[in-house]
Order: C-alpha cells, then sequence, then structure tokens
C-alpha cells in the first residue's frame, strides 16, 4: 500500500517537473507550488489547494497533462480530490450587515468612473513582469467573488494597474450582465461619501455600495490620512466581502507600506497582492507594436527595439512617444525610420538619466588619466596641474549627465554653477584644436562607458 501510495505521490511530482519547464516561474511558484498531496493511492490523489481558484486554474490549463500523468476515472477524469486550505484568517472583527430587506437603490454613484474602452484584456500585453496579476485579474473577471478576495494590484506609475482593473470591469459586464459592477478611485469614493453626509443620505450610499456584486476601487493610496473616510471604506469592504462579492483595489505601494489602520491592512492582505513590475525589453517591444497596429502606424522592429530600449520606465511614457512618432509621421508624410525616431524623440530621450555615470565615476576615470586623486578635484588647489583635469571632468559631467548645473557644480565640491560652465566652454573650445585633449577625453568617455 505503501509502494502504491508513493507511486502517485511521485506522478505528481513528474508532473509538476514537467510542467515547471512549460510556465513561467512566477505562475509555477504561484499557482503550481503551494499545492500539497494530501493523500495518495493508485485510484487517486487527494490535493490541498489555497483557495477554489488554483483548482478551476489547474483544471482549465492543465486537464490533459494530469489525465496524462495521474490516475484517472472511468469517465476519463483525472481523479483528483481537491481540498481548500483553511483560509488564515486575521483576527479582525467583521460587521455583519443586516439582510437587506429594503429595496436595493439602483441609481449608481455619480463618481462612478467609466471604464476606458480601451482597457481590455485583449489589448494588455504579457511579460514576466505582469503576466501572474493578469492571469490572477482574469481569474477574479471569470469568477468573482469566488476566487481571491480582495485582490490587491499594486505597482508604480504607468504600468497598467488602471487597465487591469478596467479590463476586470469589462469582462464582467460582457459576461455576466446580470452582475453590477462598480469602478471607482478612491477621490470619488470620498467626494461621494462627502455629499452624501451633506445631504443626508449617507444610508443610502451605504445600500448602494453594498448592493454590488464588483466594486473596482482605483489609487487607494490616496486614502492615507484620511480617518473618517478609512472607517467607512473598510466597513463596506467587508459587508461586501461577507456576501462573498468581489473587490479588486488598485495602489502604488503593497498594502504594509501604505500608512493605514491595520484593520484595513489586514483586510486587504487577506486574499491575494499581486505586483505589476516594469516590463522587460522584449515586452515593451510588443506593447509598442500593439499600439502602432491599432494607430495604424508601421514602425520597423529595429526602431521599436530603439525606442524601448531608451524608454523603460513606464508603458504611459511609451506611448507618448508613439503619439508624438505617429504626429510627426503624418504630419510630415514620412515613414518612421530610426533616424527620424531619433530626431523626434530626441528630447524624450535625453530624459532618460543615464545609467552608471555619475560625477564620482567621471572624477574616477579623469583622475586615473591625469594621474591625480578624486580629492584634488574635489577640491580647491588652483594649480595647473589639477584645475585643467578638473575642468575636463567638468566638461564631462555636463556632456554626459542630464542634470542641472547647480546639482552637478555642487559635486565639485560646492563650485558655482558659472565655474561649470566657464570650465566646459573652455575645454569645448579647447578640443576645437588640441589633438592630445581630444584622445584624453576620448579615454575617458571609453572608460565610463565600458
Ligand atoms: P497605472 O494605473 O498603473 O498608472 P495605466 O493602467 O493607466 O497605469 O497604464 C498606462 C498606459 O499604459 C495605459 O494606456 C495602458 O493601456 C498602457 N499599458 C500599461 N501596461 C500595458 C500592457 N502590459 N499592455 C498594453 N498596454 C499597457
Ligand atoms: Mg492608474
Amino acid at each position: 500500500m505503501a509502494m502504491l501510495a508513493r507511486h502517485s505521490q511521485d506522478a505528481w511530482s513528474q508532473f509538476l517537473t514537467y510542467i515547471e519547464e512549460r510556465c513561467s516561474s512566477a505562475e509555477y511558484e504561484n499557482w503550481l507550488a503551494p499545492i500539497k498531496v494530501l493523500d495518495a493511492s493508485t485510484e487517486e490523489i487527494t490535493l490541498e489547494v489555497p483557495n477554489i481558484f488554483v483548482r478551476e486554474y489547474l483544471l482549465d490549463n492543465y486537464r490533459r497533462d494530469l489525465v496524462a500523468f495521474l490516475p484517472t476515472r472511468v469517465t476519463g477524469e483525472p481523479a483528483i480530490i481537491f481540498k481548500v486550505a483553511d483560509p488564515k484568517k486575521p483576527n479582525v472583527t467583521i460587521e455583519t450587515l443586516d439582510p437587506i430587506v429594503e429595496p436595493v437603490d439602483n441609481s449608481s454613484s455619480q463618481y462612478e468612473c467609466l471604464l476606458n474602452p480601451n482597457y481590455l484584456f485583449g489589448n494588455f500585453i504579457e511579460g514576466p513582469s505582469n503576466q501572474f496579476v493578469k492571469s490572477a485579474a482574469f481569474g477574479v473577471a471569470a469568477r468573482p467573488g469566488r476566487s481571491y478576495n480582495p485582490l490587491f494590484i499594486h505597482g508604480g506609475v504607468g504600468l497598467g494597474k488602471t487597465h487591469l482593473l478596467h479590463a476586470i470591469g469589462h469582462e464582467v459586464r460582457e459576461k455576466q450582465k446580470k452582475l453590477r459592477v462598480q469602478c471607482i478611485t478612491t477621490e470619488g469614493f470620498i467626494n461621494d461619501l462627502v455629499d452624501n453626509l451633506r445631504n443626508k443620505s449617507v444610508d443610502k450610499m451605504k445600500r448602494f455600495y453594498r448592493s454590488l456584486d464588483v466594486l473596482l476601487v482605483d489609487d487607494i493610496q490616496f486614502l492615507q490620512s484620511r480617518k473618517n473616510f478609512e472607517d467607512e471604506l473598510c466597513n463596506t469592504f467587508e459587508a461586501l466581502i461577507n456576501q462573498n462579492k468581489q473587490i479588486v483595489i488598485t495602489s502604488d505601494k503593497p498594502p504594509g507600506q501604505l500608512s493605514l489602520s491595520e484593520r484595513m491592512i489586514a483586510r486587504m492582505e487577506w486574499g491575494l497582492v499581486a505586483h505589476i513590475g516594469v516590463p522587460d525589453l522584449e515586452t515593451r517591444v510588443a506593447i509598442l507594436q500593439h499600439k502602432a497596429d491599432q494607430k495604424g502606424l508601421r514602425i520597423p522592429q529595429k526602431v521599436a527595439f530603439f525606442i524601448a530600449e531608451h524608454i523603460y520606465h513606464n508603458v504611459r511614457q511609451l506611448e507618448g512617444a508613439l503619439n508624438r512618432l505617429n504626429a510627426y509621421s503624418r504630419l510630415m508624410g514620412i515613414d518612421v525610420t530610426e533616424e527620424m525616431a531619433e530626431k523626434t524623440l530626441g528630447e524624450l530621450l535625453q530624459h532618460i538619466p543615464q545609467k552608471r555615470i555619475t560625477v564620482e565615476n567621471i572624477m574616477k576615470s579623469v583622475a586615473t588619466i591625469y594621474d591625480v586623486r578624486v580629492s584634488d578635484l574635489r577640491g580647491t588647489s588652483r594649480t595647473k596641474e589639477i584645475a585643467f583635469p578638473r575642468q575636463v571632468a567638468m566638461y564631462l559631467a555636463k556632456e554626459m549627465i542630464n542634470d542641472s548645473l547647480m546639482k552637478l557644480s555642487s559635486s565639485f565640491g560646492g563650485k558655482t554653477h558659472s565655474t561649470l560652465l566657464h570650465a566646459w566652454k573652455k575645454i569645448a573650445e579647447q578640443l576645437e584644436k588640441d589633438e592630445l585633449l581630444r584622445r584624453q577625453v576620448q579615454m575617458a568617455r571609453r572608460n565610463l562607458e565600458m
């Protein structure tokens, strides 16, 4: 018996090994790794899953592989018994909602935010930085209230949080027309509450929010330091979650880093907290190409790579670059080429901070070439052997670092910006006629760029 049991247990590990090679590591870590084998025989296997959603995920995506590796039933289905693990519920008091006897108020809030028609799952390009959060969002949209609740999406500006939030709204509205979906910004919620307090209609508002099936809340960070509103929103969350109604929240920080009450943080951490990161180069190129297609703009792959290499902070900036290229290409009636992109986007690209080049690095490089010490360059000595290399370093700082003159000059031991500007002019002029200097500057640059 023990032998047989081990056989099925092995079958599960083999299944995992097989899948691990075929899915992303985020997917594997988040979906597959947490599954535990509780019991196994040759006839069936009992798995413990963190929530029902994992079961659906497994069956939806890997039914055929499960059948290949695990015992099956006569029906051809994989013979798996799923047990849902006890959720670890934080110790918070839960406000029980009175059963709603009164007729539900159907008027929506005036602060409801309209869903952006472009923010669809179909327009959201996946990559390693957002695959997991996208599938979580999609899962929530497919089975609201029955998987992760709340789903908490956090990440930096312009990385697609609002896009995913609205995509959930669209998906639910399209596929489950009977469900009541409300999307609201945190500011909108606060304004709504203020209005209703003024009109003494807070109860009506509460009834409205608590009659929803899906509540989508954008930018919860704006709730910080607004204690009264926080309590009200937290009560709404609890009331909805207790009725298995879905909540999705976005934020620029994870729950634990928001300055909100412990109760609110615990509530938000209860479901699934998913991070959305900066897309990698290939994903940025795919996003660019997708958006260009939508605008009917043709961008050669080489140019797309060029843009994506230089604009890497967020997707909104990429879109800005694309809009500019589009406008320019149409106005001038010319195709997008690398040269044209460089010219049109020049200043957008310059805004990208140089990665490794700092005043410190420049000083080190210059110091080696002229055989002086970095501390001398930063110091006040005016002897030619030191003042000249210092001017070269200043010249390079202004050329290579996109920072204000003020800031740059302060890195040179408190020189004024006019000193720096003067140094830059002098070296720039001398470079025209001095071959040795030209080679020295080139050498310093090459050291830096290595
Ligand atoms: P956030 O709410 O995180 O600040 P948004 O959701 O407003 O960011 O996204 C900014 C812009 O970037 C939107 O136009 C959105 O459609 C686009 N965007 C972000 N991520 C993606 C992606 N993965 N695929 C396609 N478009 C994206
Ligand atoms: Mg947003």
